[in-house]
């Protein structure tokens, strides 16, 4: 898929075996919510993730038992296929359980480091500054992650005594903002100073609102070369989330910021957690950034359509178009392109059902219960009966085949 969005210009840096940077498609990127101590459910879960559609999975490794079981989980991927790049999220104890568990520190692909959670004083810089020696020694990216609910309290603290000194103050939100980028970048121009690549330097800066986050990323991207990771943080449940997640994201990508991107749902209690790879997918690709699977164009349905029929017609082949893409997409690149509409009457029934690859015309009430079927814009057979979903499933299936 070509895209007109023009990316912000970035180093290139290699997270296992998957580049980020403005040269490659925005990663998807997802977190595990197992604790990684248990090592069985870790590695179905980032499995899971994997298979989703989710190029690097996030776990956190927050204890000796979970440092030593990352080797472990890897072993487990690899003898079921999945070679995903896993990312270790460590705070507060970072250095030890890096310096203890050498397994752990080669397994992982990249090191997540929070540089206001490492500790405080001549003791941060000290433990920052071993994390990064075991970055370049195991030859692994860091990503800077900051975060605005544990911004470093000394830059907080300094930015708003500089802050107080100006002719012109700046808003206490501006001033946490900036705290929250000189953090970033401060951290990263250490950790060069103590030996590591900026090749293999990547950041953020997470904030929970929309607008603070694309003043912040806008600003971030401004004033480096770094890869960035895109999330709004805590962004809550349901479509609270999804909707908050989107319209910060959107704005920054369309402006070409953004080389690796995570949706932070909240599940619901015994949730999908792949719902957060999903959405990042229909994100990318509804934005013309990426495609991944044919995205069912499908009408809202109104009172000349009293029955589902059509509105489970199109759910079951998104879910059906879903399922089949990781075999598909192997075998027929390009694929994913495809455009499907399944629409509820005649009204606007026949036009979308041209514009699209494949497309069916269900009949509203009291229309003449027939389904005309269009292929390439040509209208190609007619559908009647109580097998119009499978007899449909079947002509998109044969349309990818042939
Ligand atoms: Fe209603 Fe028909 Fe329009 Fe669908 S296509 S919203 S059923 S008028």
């Amino acid at each position: 898929m070509s895209s007109p969005i023009l990316r912000r210009k970035t180093r290139q840096v290699l997270v296992g075996n998957v580049w980020v940077g403005s040269d490659h498609p925005v990663m998807v990127q997802s977190m595990t919510n197992t604790d990684t101590a248990d090592a069985e459910a870790t590695a179905r879960q980032v499995f899971e993730l994997w298979r989703a559609g989710s190029e690097a999975v996030r776990i956190t490794v927050n204890s000796a038992e979970a440092a030593a079981q990352v080797a472990n989980i890897k072993t487990k991927l690899e003898n079921w296929g999945c070679k995903v790049p896993m990312v270790g999220d460590f705070h507060f104890n970072g250095d030890r359980l890096l310096r203890d568990y050498p397994d752990c520190a080669e397994a992982l692909a990249k090191y997540r480091i929070n540089p206001g959670n490492v500790g405080k004083g001549s003791k941060r810089d000290e433990k920052f500054a071993f994390m990064i020696e075991k970055a370049v020694q195991y030859n692994k990216p860091v990503r800077i992650g900051v975060n605005w609910g544990s911004l470093d309290q000394s830059i907080a603290a300094r930015m708003m005594d500089e802050n107080s000194k100006r002719a012109q103050p700046m808003t206490a939100e501006a001033v946490m903002r900036e705290a929250l980028i000189v953090s970033a970048l401060e951290s990263a121009d250490q950790a060069i100073a103590w030996g590591l690549s900026p090749d293999k330097i990547l950041l953020s800066c997470k904030v929970s609102h929309v607008q603070d986050l694309i003043a912040v990323y806008r600003d971030l991207g401004a004033r480096c070369d770094y890869p960035l990771h895109l999330g709004l943080t805590e962004a809550g449940m349901g479509s609270k989330g999804i909707v908050a997640s989107s319209a910060a994201l959107a704005v920054l990508m369309q402006e070409g910021i953004g080389d690796t991107i995570r949706i932070s749902l909240t599940p619901e209690p015994n949730g999908d957690r792949t719902k957060e790879v999903v959405v990042a997918q229909e994100l990318l690709q509804t934005m013309g950034l990426r495609s991944f699977t044919p995205l069912v164009t499908a009408c809202p349905g109104c009172g000349r359509t009293t029955s589902t029929v059509f509105q489970e017609l199109a759910q079951d082949i998104q879910n059906f178009l879903r399922e089949q893409m990781p075999i598909w997409r192997a075998q027929y690149p390009g694929v994913e392109d495809m455009k499907v509409a399944v629409m509820g009457c005649v009204v606007n029934g026949p036009g979308e059902s041209k514009l699209a690859d494949i497309g069916i015309s269900l009949p509203g009430t009291g229309e003449v219960p027939v389904c005309p079927v269009y292929v390439d814009g040509e209208k190609d057979v007619t559908l009647k009966g109580d097998n119009v979903a499978q007899e449909f499933q079947a002509i998109v299936e044969n349309y990818v085949l042939t």
